[in-house]
């Protein structure tokens, strides 16, 4: 097999993840529950360009047509994005690639830049398009490149966040873009840190939706090939700490030295040996999350969960983790109320009606969120617990 991202054949597994289900299909009854379908989980890791991929792609048709995420629903991502919109106001047309319900497109149509978004989820985009704000229904791909062409110019900024991890073709895509950016034009992108997984011990953040982990030499390489430049990096605190990607749309010398001391780094922290430390330490935390929740439950501890990203997927599945330890988890989305968790099927139910005093602990899956999780239970004496690695939050 080859590297997807930059045809090396430098390419080895190095995480084994077990069968997994889709990690953002909610089953909402027994007969979907009963027909929920798993798949072997395996992250390979390209010794070339440093990147992290899923060895079996799932078809993505299946994964985003019936989507759940909606960004506007999570605060902090939203207050992402309104900064970022007062960032890039300088540019004449701004395309959203992945703009989800408009979380980006919203706070640019209040500063007046001209945007429009692209997004594959049909019931997603439906609500940016209801909102007025528009947006392209699709995957982003030469045709619907020559769609938006026949209405509007081209973009003189290109914004992917959290798109590229979701690609089946970087390659293609990397072209896509170069053909649809105006000459000298910029794409930022933002990709959650494959860097940072490791540091963090975030095992959580692989799932099928997303077949490829990214650093800066592997954006680096990508864009390069195609005769684009990255040319500075910012780090930002979304998503466990994630990288913003400048790339301008020409070869350029021009590079921030903070962008060449990321990709310098990287040559000395992300390897294999990484790596093999990493994949032991998943199984070990997995294994205490798990004796942990055994043991309060045999103390007659009542545990739930608040919210179900799509890393509770990918926890729960790998620790083994179902209803009778977790008896149901919060979640504030509403596609997302009344449904079951992947795999392990716990139920999922909005916040009213759910916090009560026979709570004793909350398992944090959202602990980006915990400041705003805790408040809700303020009237209520509860111990908070991280479920990777297994800590009380404060
Ligand atoms: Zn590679």
């Amino acid at each position: 097999m080859k590297c997807r991202i930059c045809h090396s054949e430098k390419i080895v597994e190095v995480i084994d993840l077990g069968k997994q289900p889709l990690a953002n299909k909610y089953p909402k009854n027994k007969f979907q529950v009963k027909n929920e379908k798993k798949f072997s989980l395996k992250i390979l890791f390209c010794k070339n360009c440093r990147s992290g991929q899923i060895k079996k792609i799932i078809n993505r048709n299946i994964l985003f047509e019936d989507y759940y995420y909606l960004s506007s629903v999570n605060k902090k991502l939203k207050e992402h994005f309104e900064k970022l919109a007062l960032k890039i106001k300088k540019y004449n047309f701004v395309v959203d690639v992945g703009s989800n319900d408009g979380v980006l497109l919203e706070p640019l149509k209040k500063l007046n830049v001209k945007s429009i978004g692209i997004d594959p989820s049909i019931n997603v985009g439906k609500i940016a398009n209801d909102r007025g704000l528009e947006t392209f229904i699709g995957f982003f791909n030469n045709k619907i490149i020559k769609k938006i062409l026949k209405e509007y110019q081209k973009p003189d900024l290109i914004v992917a966040s959290s798109v590229v991890t979701h690609l089946e073709n970087p390659i293609q895509f990397s072209k896509d873009i170069k053909s649809f950016l105006k000459k000298d034009g910029t794409l930022i992108i933002e990709i959650e840190y494959l860097q940072n997984f490791l540091n963090n011990l975030e095992f959580e953040r692989f799932y099928f939706d997303r077949p490829f982990y990214y650093s800066a030499n592997s954006i680096n390489k990508l864009f390069k090939n195609v005769d684009m430049t990255l040319y500075d990096i910012e780090k930002i605190n979304v998503h466990g700490g994630s990288l913003r990607c400048y790339i301008k749309n020409s070869l350029s010398p021009n590079i921030t030295k903070r962008c060449k001391k990321i990709i310098n780094d990287e040559k000395q922290n992300l390897n294999m040996n990484a790596f093999k430390f990493f994949n032991k330490q998943i199984y070990l935390n997995a294994k205490i999350l798990k004796d942990k929740l055994i043991s309060l439950n045999k103390r007659k501890l009542n545990i739930i969960g608040y919210g179900s990203p799509a890393r509770v997927s990918t926890i729960t599945n790998v620790a083994k983790i179902d209803s009778s330890l977790i008896r149901y988890i919060i979640d504030d989305s509403p596609l997302k109320q009344n449904r079951f968790s992947p795999g392990m099927h716990i139920k999922i139910l909005p916040r009213k009606n759910n916090i009560n005093k026979n709570i004793d602990i909350v398992l944090v899956f959202a602990y980006e969120y915990f400041t705003d999780i805790k408040k809700f239970f303020r009237k209520f004496k509860v111990d908070f617990y991280k479920p990777i690695p297994f800590s009380k939050l404060k």
